[in-house]
């Protein structure tokens, strides 16, 4: 773990194997941090925000400190995609095509919040004497991060350039599963500069060491990126202090496919948007809503895209499929495509044989998925696909809201009214037309309904980690 400079282990002296999920073999441990070490970490980080070193840096030179942390992460890009690949199994090249440039786009994109974040001058009307008021944008304190497992760099790599740029200091816990990728990034940034105390990582178990975090009295926020259930248990936490609480859940998105869209375009990105990273994408299209009209063919085609997806380890350069991350959520998936055939709706899934070892599960539609079924409604972060049909423009967004989640959707049509009326009814954070998958440094992200509180990344992502002041003085005598 990071606590100020020092790497050190756990008071306690537990560790956790980390395994590798294509093969099931341990291959490295992480110190089970818990309160003892968030607790020491939540110091450091106090002292560090409160020092002049960072709280007077200026500006400028913040906008540089985050511009070499992102040269670093490039430089080492190639590491940090293999490393990522054996910690969550995830394909080595598909991680250096998303995973890696998206921790260096949002350090670069950040670098420049550091000089503009600023307040505004307020005409106020008051009671006819003469005031000037402004507002100034302040750095919230001591943030206190968790993150998943599917895209540990990049998640990690999201909240700590947004909060250095707000001039926050951070203690970061990651998923337990999957913390080398965020060690590792902690080692650079100290290597480019970044002082001491900063950033600060904790590892362990979401029940002791995040548990510790979420509940320290000295944390002033609670940027947390995670499952639905954990994300209320912290939003309940928080009502005893009031403490600023942004979330990123889960989501059950749509991709929808009217009748008059383009196939050879909408097939190949339905398939991707949900079987990309194995289907454990926040946002993957893991609903289809297609027009009945074209429904057999878009099955058929999707299917097709499965088939010729390779499926193997991480590592392998073809390998467009890797493990999950883990057995348990292995068993998860496969329940639920059992659920989903109990309930009716018939599993598609390519002949290819699964490797031996390791944790695969085959891309698969469920084809018939009815709008009442758990399969259609419940989170399976896995490579499955719901799909259903629909007749009118109507159905679709009725079927589109249908959710308690509102994370994203994709949306394949060409007529241009038709797309923009429906995006601007569809209850998303996110909504991508005749594309997918576009999540970018610039582009606020988060969820409607129970798919999250608050916007990361873009203008609303940085200031997210500021509090608004108003001042106001008198200038009559
Ligand atoms: P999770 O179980 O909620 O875990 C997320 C993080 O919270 C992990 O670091 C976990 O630690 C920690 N945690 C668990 N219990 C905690 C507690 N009581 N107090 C504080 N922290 C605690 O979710 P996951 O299974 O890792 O990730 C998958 C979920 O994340 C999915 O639902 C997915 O949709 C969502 N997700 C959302 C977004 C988004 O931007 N909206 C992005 C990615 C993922 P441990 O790992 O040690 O348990
Ligand atoms: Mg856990």
């Amino acid at each position: 773990m990071l606590i100020g400079q020092d790497w050190c282990d756990a008071q306690s002296g537990e560790r956790l194997d980390v395994e590798n999920p294509a093969n099931g073999e341990i291959f490295a441990s992480i110190a089970a941090g818990g309160a003892a070490e968030i607790d020491a970490a939540v110091k450091v980080a106090r002292k560090a925000f409160e020092s002049a070193e960072w709280a007077k840096m200026r500006p400028i030179d913040r906008s540089r400190l985050l511009e070499q942390v992102a040269l670093k992460i490039e430089a080492h890009a190639d590491e940090l995609a293999l490393l990522e690949s054996y910690d969550n199994g995830k394909p080595k090249h598909l991680a250096m095509m998303v995973d890696v440039p998206a921790a260096v786009e949002v350090f670069r994109y950040m670098a420049g919040w550091c000089t503009k974040i600023y307040g505004k001058t307020l005409p106020v009307s008051g009671d006819g004497r003469q005031y000037h008021a402004y507002t100034l944008r302040q750095p919230i304190g001591v943030v206190g991060a968790i993150v998943p497992w599917n895209y540990p760099l990049s998640m990690a790599a999201w909240k700590i350039a947004s909060a250095l740029a707000a001039g926050c200091t951070v203690v970061l816990k990651p998923s337990e599963v999957t913390s080398l990728t965020t060690l590792r990034l902690a080692e650079l940034m100290l290597e480019a500069g970044v002082p001491p105390g900063v950033l600060n990582i904790v590892t362990g178990v979401g029940e002791k060491a995040g548990e510790a975090l979420i509940t320290h009295p000295d944390v002033d926020k609670i940027a947390f990126t995670g499952s639905t259930p954990v994300g209320k248990h912290i939003l309940r936490s928080s009502a005893n202090d009031l403490r600023r609480v942004s979330l990123e859940l889960g989501g059950k998105s749509p991709t929808i496919i009217m009748p008059d869209a383009d196939l050879d375009k909408a097939i190949p990105d339905a398939a991707m948007a949900i079987f990309f990273n194995s289907g454990q994408t926040c946002f993957a299209g893991s609903r289809l809503l297609c027009h009945e009209s074209i429904y057999d063919d878009v099955i058929a085609g999707i299917n097709e895209v499965a088939r010729n997806l390779p499926i193997g380890p991480g590592q392998d350069a073809n390998t467009m499929i890797g493990p999950v991350v883990n057995k348990k959520q292995r068993e998860r998936i496969e329940s639920y495509i059992k659920i989903g055939q109990e309930e009716g709706a018939e599993a598609i899934s390519p002949d290819a044989e699964l490797p031996g070892q390791g944790y695969f599960v085959k891309p698969t539609i469920l084809s018939g998925a009815t709008e009442q079924s758990r399969v259609f409604n419940e989170e399976i972060f896995g490579p499955v696909l719901a799909a259903t049909k629909f007749s009118t423009e109507e159905e679709a967004i009725r079927l589109a809201n249908k959710s308690r989640f509102g994370l994203g959707a994709n949306l394949y049509c060409k007529n241009v009214k038709t797309a923009h009326k429906m995006a601007a009814a569809i209850h998303a954070g996110t909504v991508w037309i005749n594309t997918y998958f576009v999540v970018d440094s610039a582009m606020p992200f988060g969820g409607f309904k129970e798919s999250g509180i608050g916007r990361e990344v873009g203008d609303e992502g940085v200031l997210m980690f500021t509090e608004s002041k108003s001042v106001c003085a008198l200038l009559d005598d």
